[in-house]
């Protein structure tokens, strides 16, 4: 398996408060690793320093063997564009825009003509059980719908990492679990590497492998038995 992102020895404070003290984690091709730990342990702040979001204080990103941590701002910019995903824990559509209008937004951004991109980003409607919302607005769709929604957005582009932050943090448990496994047979299917941040073990497990933050630091990862 090859590495194609890793966090090394990072630190990052909020002016006086430190959020990672020297964090080290490295993700496989195709891992789904679950960010577990208390709130307030640095998970938001490791995934946005590794999704380029954040750049630390000290220590290393590498994304494909690149320093993340080195390039400027536009740069960061197209990588999250066009190689990163992202589902966050409300699924933040765009109100104004119609399900698929939201879904179709990162192929609009990264310059695909809205004939190809609304097709492309219906097919997700069916596949997520979705079929007939397209034309919702956000305000129309349930939790569960809004985040599906949310989640075909974070995957439509085909990224090579998909950052989620607490996706399923604002469902009911029947309905994040639903959420969950959407994201994972998807994932798989497109052979997307996902990092997740979740402080729920039963989200955890479905992960790959589970790493634990706390103050700061990542605790030896602990494999999953399969
Ligand atoms: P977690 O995701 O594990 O709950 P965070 O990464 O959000 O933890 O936060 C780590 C630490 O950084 C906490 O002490 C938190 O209070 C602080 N922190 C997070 N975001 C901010 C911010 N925008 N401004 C100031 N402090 C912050």
């Amino acid at each position: 398996m090859s590495v194609v992102i890793e966090a090394r020895d990072v630190t990052f404070a909020f002016g006086q408060t430190p959020a990672l003290r020297g964090a080290t984690i490295s993700v496989d091709t195709g891992e789904i690793v679950a960010i577990m730990g208390p709130s307030g342990s640095g998970k938001s702040t490791l995934l946005h320093c590794l999704a380029g979001i954040l750049v630390p204080d000290s220590g290393e990103i590498l994304f494909d063997g690149a320093r993340v941590d080195a390039m400027d701002e536009s740069r960061r910019s197209s990588l999250r564009r066009d190689r990163f995903g992202f589902v966050f824990q409300f699924g933040q559509l765009v109100p104004e825009l119609t399900a698929v209008e939201n879904v179709a937004l990162p192929l609009l951004l990264g310059g695909v003509h809205r004939r190809q991109a609304l097709p492309k980003a219906s097919a997700w409607f069916a596949r997520l059980g979705l079929d007939g919302l397209e034309q919702r607005r956000s305000g129309e769709l349930s939790g569960g719908q809004a985040q599906r929604v949310a989640l075909a957005r974070g995957l439509v582009a085909e990224p090579q990492v998909l950052f989620a932050d607490e996706p399923t943090g604002a469902l009911d448990s029947l309905t994040g679990e639903q959420v969950m496994d959407l994201l994972v047979s998807a994932a798989r299917e497109q052979g997307t590497t996902v990092v997740l941040v979740t402080h729920e073990a039963r989200i955890a497990a479905y992960a790959d492998r589970e790493v634990m933050v706390r103050d700061g630091r990542v605790n030896a990862p602990e494999r999953i038995a399969s």
